[in-house]
């Protein structure tokens, strides 16, 4: 991007993890790199470095103080327009999830946006540019991150993190839904095996079932952001059941490595019992964002979902008290 063709404001959008904050950063490093280039930066002069560790006097980063972004963060961010110019070229405010502004915080901003200041760049990043107020988009120039293709993704991880089995990064890159960050995120966190073990529990293929379920419950009830991630993975799964039961190919399914489990779960779910597993799934899932215990809705769900002995896979929705005294 050519120096002097910058907007005042940028809105970022896209899906977690597609890249809008490296972006983000890369323009802050171009509009500020003390190399002489006009559209590229050098990644090795002070300035860059100082980007690159967010100690750069010219950048300023908000991001949401808990649930919310805080009036008195626009305004500290303000008082720093005011008073400070570090290094005579651009500054910039890069705010990150920006849809966690509340009424005030955003109506402070707004006042920034209308009377910008010179040499400076306002970029609000979100998921969900429609809870910003519309007062804000329209004073920003849009960015849209579209998903990546897989293929894309797989690419890069293996030019990331070098080789490894091809299908591990294939299936990664087909489970995550377009987000480089996601796979990324899934190489460290061995989220795809617990995935599989979670698969097993809810197909009953798993060595004494409800021991397992409890093990697994156990193991990961502490972890919410797991069982969140673990949530939307099961219901990848239910999906490719659901497509697998309306004769879609294998090349359709996500989960891959599962193939053939798919097709399996397929003939012997019905309908029925398909919808009443996504909505069993949906519940826990906003269960999870209110106070409930993760541990015992894990156990709940997985007892509901499972062919254990007092459900036999096609039941009605057991009732939690009666799943939790199996
Ligand atoms: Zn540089």
């Amino acid at each position: 991007m050519q120096r002097g063709t910058v907007a005042h404001a940028y809105l970022f959008t896209g899906i977690p993890g597609i890249g809008k904050m490296s972006v983000a950063r890369s323009l802050a490093k171009a509009l500020t790199c003390s190399s002489g280039s006009k559209a590229d930066f050098c990644d090795a002069c002070t300035s860059c470095l100082m980007i690159n560790g967010e100690t750069h006097p010219d950048l300023h980063i908000i991001e949401p103080d808990g649930d919310f972004i805080k009036i008195s963060q626009v305004r500290t961010m303000q008082d720093r327009l005011l008073y400070t110019h570090f290094l005579d070229r651009y500054r910039l405010v890069l705010i990150d999830r920006a849809e966690a502004m509340n009424l005030q915080s955003a109506n402070c901003l707004l006042k920034t946006l209308e009377e910008p200041p010179e040499n400076t760049v306002i970029i609000l990043l979100t998921s969900f540019p429609y809870r910003i107020p519309a007062t804000i988009r329209s004073r920003c120039q849009r960015v849209v991150f579209h998903p990546l293709p897989s293929r894309m993704i797989e690419e890069m991880l293996q030019e990331l993190r070098g080789p490894t089995a091809s299908d591990v990064y294939r299936l990664s890159s087909r489970l995550a839904g377009g987000s480089l960050g996601r796979a990324l995120r899934w190489q460290e966190s061995g989220i795809l095996q617990q995935r599989k073990r979670l698969l097993a529990l809810v197909a009953g293929s798993a060595h004494s079932l409800l021991n397992a379920i409890f093990d697994f419950a156990d193991e990961l009830g502490e972890d919410r952001e797991a069982l969140r991630e673990l949530l939307d993975l099961l219901r990848m799964w239910i999906r490719d059941v659901m497509i697998a039961k309306g004769g879609g190919a294998t090349a359709d399914l996500l989960n891959i490595d599962c193939a053939d489990r798919a097709m399996h779960m397929a003939r012997t779910l019905s309908w029925p019992r398909l919808f009443q597993q996504d909505l069993l799934v949906a519940d826990a899932q906003s269960a999870l964002q209110g106070p409930a215990n993760p541990k015992l809705a894990m156990e709940q769900l997985l007892l509901m979902l499972s062919p254990t002995p007092g459900n036999r896979g096609a039941g009605p929705v057991l009732q939690s008290n009666a799943a939790l005294t199996l």
